[in-house]
C-alpha cells in the first residue's frame, strides 16, 4: 500500500437549496517521499482535494488511506490527531499570527501535540526549523517586519516543526513575485530531498516540473493526467522508491511522458 491512496473520491458541497458536486471520482496513489505538483484551472477542485488529503474535510464517498490507516470515516477527534502528527500545511496567505515573533509562530503547533517539550525546548526546536529555512537572522521579527518570501519561510518552518511526513501546500507562491517563488519552490525541493518529505503542491508556476517529480492535472473535478493508477511500468519505480525511501531524482513530470 502506498503512503497515500485515494479510491474513487467524490465530494459534493451541500448548500441551502442546491448541491454542488465538485469531485467526481478521484483515484490517486502517492508514494512516500514523492513530490507531486497539482495543477488545473481555477475551480477545478484542487483546494477541495487538498482539504480532503489534509483531513480538514471528509469525503461524500470513496476511500482514503494515509500511511496505512483508512482515514475516510474517522471521527473529528481522530482526524485532528492525524493532522497534528502527520500533516503540515502551507497556504497562499501565510496565515501567521500578527505581533508574534517568528520563533513563537513556529513553536505554536508544538503546544497542540503531546510532545512534552518545555517552553525552552520548544523555542529551541522552532529556532532549528527557522535556521533550516534560512531565517537565522530573523528569529524575533514579527510578520509585518518580514517580506512575503520570508513570511512564507516562517510558515514552512511552522508546518514542519512537528516533523510530519506529509506537507500540503496550496498555491504557496500565489502571493509572491517570480524570483521569490523560485526560491520557495527550490526550498520544497531541498526539503523533499534531504528529509524524504512527501509533498503535494498546488501551483500555477508552469516550470514547477523542474522541482516536482510528477505533475497531476485536474479538470472539472477529475484527474486528467498523471493519475498513476498502479497499472503502468512506473508503478515498479514508485514501489522501489517507497521501499528504499530514497527516490531517484532524475524523473521529471511523468504526467508529460506517460
Ligand atoms: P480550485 O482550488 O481548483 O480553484 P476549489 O476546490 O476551491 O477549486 O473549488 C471547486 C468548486 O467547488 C468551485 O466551483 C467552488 O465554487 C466550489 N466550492 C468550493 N468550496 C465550497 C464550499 N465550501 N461550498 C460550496 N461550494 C464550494
Ligand atoms: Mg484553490
Amino acid at each position: 500500500m502506498d503512503f497515500i491512496e485515494l479510491q474513487d473520491i467524490r465530494k459534493t458541497y451541500h448548500m441551502t437549496d442546491i448541491d454542488v458536486p465538485v469531485l467526481h471520482g478521484i483515484s490517486l496513489k502517492i508514494a512516500k517521499g514523492e513530490f507531486v505538483a497539482l495543477m488545473g484551472a481555477s475551480g477545478s477542485g484542487k483546494s477541495t482535494l487538498m482539504h480532503i488529503l489534509g483531513c480538514l474535510d471528509h469525503t461524500t464517498s470513496g476511500r482514503y488511506w494515509l500511511d496505512g490507516e483508512e482515514v475516510s470515516n474517522i471521527s473529528a477527534d481522530r482526524r485532528a490527531l492525524v493532522r497534528n502528527h502527520k500533516i503540515g500545511f502551507v497556504f497562499q496567505g501565510f496565515n501567521l499570527l500578527a505581533r508574534t515573533s517568528a520563533v513563537e509562530n513556529v513553536a505554536m503547533p508544538l503546544s497542540y501535540t503531546a510532545t512534552h517539550l518545555s517552553e525552552r525546548q520548544a523555542r529551541q526546536r522552532a529556532t532549528e526549523m527557522l535556521v533550516r529555512v534560512g531565517l537565522s537572522d530573523r528569529l524575533y521579527h514579527e510578520p509585518s517586519k518580514l517580506s512575503g518570501g520570508q513570511q512564507q519561510r516562517v510558515a514552512i518552518a511552522r508546518a514542519l516543526v512537528n516533523n510530519p511526513p506529509l506537507l500540503l501546500a496550496d498555491e504557496p507562491t500565489g502571493n509572491l513575485d517570480s524570483r521569490t517563488s523560485e526560491e520557495i519552490l527550490h526550498m520544497f525541493h531541498e526539503l523533499n530531498e534531504s528529509m524524504g518529505l512527501t509533498i503535494v503542491l498546488v501551483t500555477h508556476e508552469l516550470d514547477v516540473a523542474r522541482y516536482a517529480q510528477r505533475t497531476v492535472h485536474m479538470r472539472d473535478g477529475l484527474i486528467v493526467e498523471g493519475e498513476y493508477d498502479g497499472s503502468s511500468e512506473t508503478d515498479d519505480v514508485h514501489r522501489a522508491q517507497d521501499q528504499t525511501q530514497s527516490p531517484a531524482r532524475s524523473t521529471t513530470a511523468e504526467g508529460q511522458t506517460s
